[in-house]
């Protein structure tokens, strides 16, 4: 049975008018409860208490649940409050669903209503971020709350999910450009998600395997069944110009066409590479994201950007091209070099840090070793990038935040030739700069310890010449018009971008690292 979970505002009764319309029978438990007891349910409110309706609300689902005659049930918002609902509701024979809604968006839909919660705009928010993790905790789905008529194409991939490995979850991301499916779970490859009539697979052309001489032999079985592949060396070395037109000859002589599709296999580097050539390929095929490393899954399969390096800068040539799918195995991590997990574990704290909240109080007391046991995290990590990629695909304002860490991080990579550091540990000591250029003196200092306890590096290698850096970082992408736009983080949940940070400010964050 599919439970819709969900702030009030979040559009749970359309939803369920949309899923009668694909022949689901379903019910609102409001009703039910207005039914039983004979009264609407502000009238519940207002002459029996709260208390008393919470009550009702309990035992109708619970019914709902037991019975299972119903396809589909919207739950109210604050339904998950009784215990016996969450025991409930995580039992694998139900998929939950959450509409997750910002509390301006829920807000304005709900603030002309009668609804008993919803007449105090300070109350509501404090309800409203108080609700998310419980949310959260129960949640096998995430859909967004504005994306029109969403399940005309969520709803087969929703179904999929109980014939995957059970605690699989699923993302709906959704941008200007177009939206996917987002699986994250154990045991995905190998898995009916790649199996073509399963639709989460684009069209019904061929697939063509692009990944890498480490990752290709491990996994390559895995995703389904598929035409031919290209392979490219593993590492940072294949994202350059050179790599690009080999794969394209190579695709050509494989005869793929127009209508065929890619699977990208690997790390960062095989997303980046494998996206670029699926964006200009024959001017464009679709590509599905099947990350292997902890990058590639908190972090670089979502979104879109695609490119490859130049010797004159990283990332300097690329497109937009979203994913048709995000497919992400966590198993696949227990392969990955620890260096190379290691150095994803800067993406994860630099979410973690953007995101704030539940998701930083979790990151923040990580133990060492105990990622490979935490998809929940790799789902939040992605969660938070997709919404980023929501508000802004095209990168023109809120996306910069995710750079928090790059400026500094990407001219080091450049300066020491992207041989001497992982991009990820990069990342970690371009963190630590732009905590120091954000005065967040606390907070850089439990960042550095704990990267200093997960191996990441704090101290950057004395023999790299801080004069390169500095110069580079005036070379980051991201520069604009009006000299280098740093992200600041004054604390954890609230970056700022687009921040002017004077040279000599620079110079002593960066000299900082070698100290
Ligand atoms: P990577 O792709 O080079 O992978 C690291 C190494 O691990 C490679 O040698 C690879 O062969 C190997 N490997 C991968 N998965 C494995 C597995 N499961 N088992 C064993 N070995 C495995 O590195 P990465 O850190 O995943 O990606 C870094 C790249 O991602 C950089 O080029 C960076 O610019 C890019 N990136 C892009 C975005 C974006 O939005 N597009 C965001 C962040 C980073
Ligand atoms: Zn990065």
């Amino acid at each position: 049975m599919i439970c819709l979970v969900g702030f009030m505002g979040a559009g749970k009764s359309s939803a369920l008018v949309e899923l009668a319309a694909h022949g689901l029978s379903t019910a609102d438990i409001d009703r039910l409860v207005e039914t039983s007891e004979g009264l609407p349910v502000a009238e519940i409110f207002s002459t029996r208490g709260e208390e008393a309706f919470r009550a009702a609300e309990e035992r109708e689902i619970l019914a709902a649940l037991g019975t299972g005659e119903l396809d589909a049930i919207a739950l109210g918002g604050g339904s998950l409050g009784s215990e016996a609902v969450r025991e409930a509701l995580s039992s694998s024979d139900h998929t939950v669903v959450w509409i997750d809604v910002d509390s301006e968006t829920a807000w304005r839909r709900v603030r002309a209503s009668t609804r008993p919660l919803a007449q105090d705009r300070d109350a509501f928010e404090a309800l409203h971020a108080e609700r998310q993790a419980s949310y959260r905790a129960v949640a096998d789905v995430v859909l967004p709350a504005v994306t029109h008529r969403v399940w005309d194409r969520a709803l087969s991939s929703v179904r999929l999910l109980d014939r995957l490995p059970e605690g699989t979850r699923m993302l709906w991301a959704s941008s200007r450009n177009g939206e996917y499916p987002v699986f994250v779970g154990r045991g995905l490859l190998g898995s009916p998600v790649f199996d073509q009539e399963a639709g989460v697979m684009p069209g019904d052309g061929r697939s063509f395997l692009f990944t890498d001489e480490d990752v290709g032999p491990i996994y390559g079985a895995g995703v389904g069944e598929t035409e031919a592949s290209v392979t490219v060396p593993p590492g940072e070395g294949a994202k350059t110009m050179a790599e690009f037109e080999r794969s394209q000859r190579e695709l050509t002589r494989l005869g793929m066409t127009r209508s065929d599709l890619l699977i990208a296999l690997g790390g960062g580097v095989v997303g980046d590479l494998a996206g670029f050539c699926a964006h200009t390929y024959q001017r464009g095929v679709p590509v599905v994201q099947v990350p292997t490393t902890l990058v590639s899954q908190v972090d670089s399969s979502y979104g879109g950007k695609t490119g490859v390096d130049l010797p004159e800068g990283k990332n300097y040539v690329g497109a937009f091209h979203l994913p048709s799918a995000v497919i992400a195995d966590v198993d696949t991590l227990a392969t990955l070099p620890d260096a190379e997990l290691t150095a994803g574990l800067a993406e994860v704290v630099k979410t973690a840090l953007l995101a704030g909240g539940q998701l930083w109080e979790e990151v923040r007391n990580l133990e060492p070793g105990e990622i490979l046991g935490r998809s929940d995290l790799i789902f939040d990590c992605a969660r938070y990038k997709c919404r980023v990629v929501e508000a802004d695909e095209r990168d023109t304002g809120l996306r910069a935040v995710l750079n928090l860490g790059h400026t500094v991080g990407h001219a080091i990579e450049a300066v020491t030739g992207y041989g001497r550091y992982r991009h990820g540990e990069a990342i970690a000591l371009g963190l630590l700069a732009a905590l120091r250029l954000s005065d967040a003196d606390e907070l850089r200092a439990e960042v550095h310890d704990w990267q200093e306890r997960h191996g990441l590096p704090v101290r950057l290698d004395p023999a790299v010449n801080i004069e390169a850096v500095l110069l580079a970082t005036g070379f980051d992408k991201k520069k604009t018009a009006r000299g280098v736009g740093f992200v600041l983080l004054p604390e954890p949940g609230q970056p700022e971008f687009d921040c002017p940070v004077p040279d000599d400010r620079l110079r002593a964050a960066v000299e900082e690292l070698i100290r």
